[in-house]
């Protein structure tokens, strides 16, 4: 794929030198259709190739259960960059960096940024390392440029649908934010963590766009929810099994939370959290999610029934208000 580099020379090299022998890998939606062509890669390296063709939307989705039952010696896990601090089974990652050039599209956004001196920027992995070049085109233009490195995620810059900690660092300190990358989840992150105007250099679309109605649309959807899941009766709080996304703790607390705040609640253990598995619940009000949160963001109107981060929840049982879950963040575990 000429957009992404999948570093074949390094796959090669790598399974080579760790003498794997079967090799689960592993991609992202939009990366899946390369799979067959990266399989002939490892193939070429002596090894057998084994595609997940289950969904995958982060690292921490790391196939690792699957590379067990498969007695794969090796993952190699396209798209993301390293998440869970120990990995079971030796894990190659490649985070698929964009060769596209980015100039047009931020040259584009210069116009949407003209009031402001001061822009923070925020970006994907896949883009981490066209910031210098993107400051450098800002700093031609006037703007002092700010790049948050909170030292959670791991480069500068950097944000995860889970963790705008990078953005959220320098909020104080600019007028606006500055987004490179494609799709708009990652850009209305951004923009609802850190309350400033954020626009969006698209390179894909050789585009840029503010992000502006959207949020006010997300805030009155996120507020109903809540007000929903007051009046509900019988929760389940959901327990993500995939290695990064299960935060067992945090859902007993919540689930206590709730009972004493007069409420019903339920452990849900789920893999792969779907209208469908949850459907088959109909006596449940609503639900708090604690593995992924992106599912509040964009999956939300697939599901009929409230679906709150931990952060929501806290509202509802009186510990937050309104006001301070605005400051906190919506999405962030
Ligand atoms: S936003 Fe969801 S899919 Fe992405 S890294 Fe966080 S938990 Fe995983």
């Amino acid at each position: 794929m000429k957009n992404f580099d999948l570093e074949e020379e390094r796959i090669k090299k790598e399974i080579q030198q760790l003498k794997a022998k079967r090799v689960l890998i592993q991609l992202p939606e939009g990366l899946k259709p390369e799979a067959p062509h990266i399989a002939k890669t490892v193939e070429k390296a002596g090894a057998l190739p084994i595609i997940s063709a289950d969904p995958c939307y982060g690292a921490c989705d790391l196939a690792e259960a699957e590379a067990e039952s498969l007695n794969a010696d090796l993952i190699i896990h396209y798209g993301h960059s390293k998440l869970l601090k120990y990995e079971r089974v030796p894990t190659i990652y490649v985070e698929a960096r964009a060769t596209l050039k980015i100039d047009e599209a931020v040259e584009k956004a210069l116009p949407l940024l003209e009031k402001m001196e001061k822009i923070g920027l925020a970006t994907t992995v896949q883009h981490v390392q066209t910031l210098d070049e993107v400051r450098e085109i800002l700093t031609r233009s006037g703007k002092t440029v700010v790049i948050g490195d909170a030292g959670r995620l791991n480069y500068p810059g950097q944000v995860i649908g889970c963790d705008f900690s990078n953005a959220k660092s320098i909020a104080k300190d600019v007028e606006a934010f500055l987004f490179i990358g494609g799709g708009r989840f990652h850009a209305l992150g951004v923009a609802l963590s850190t309350s400033k105007p954020t626009v969006v250099a698209d390179p894909y679309e050789n585009r840029a766009y503010i992000i502006k109605d959207e949020i006010k649309k997300i805030l009155k959807q996120r507020w109903a929810s809540i007000e929903e899941a007051k009046k509900a009766k019988k929760f389940a709080v959901l327990v993500g099994l995939k290695p990064g996304q299960k935060r067992f703790e945090e859902a007993l607390k919540i689930k206590e939370k709730l009972e004493k705040h007069g409420k019903t609640a339920f452990l849900f253990a789920v893999k792969e959290v779907t209208p469908e598995v949850l459907m088959e619940f109909p006596s449940i009000d609503a639900y708090v999610n604690t593995a992924c949160p992106r599912l509040s963001l964009d999956d939300v109107a697939r599901f009929k029934k409230p679906m709150l981060t931990i952060n929501e929840t806290l509202v509802v049982v009186n510990e937050l208000s309104w006001e301070k879950l605005c400051q906190k963040g919506w999405f962030e575990n």
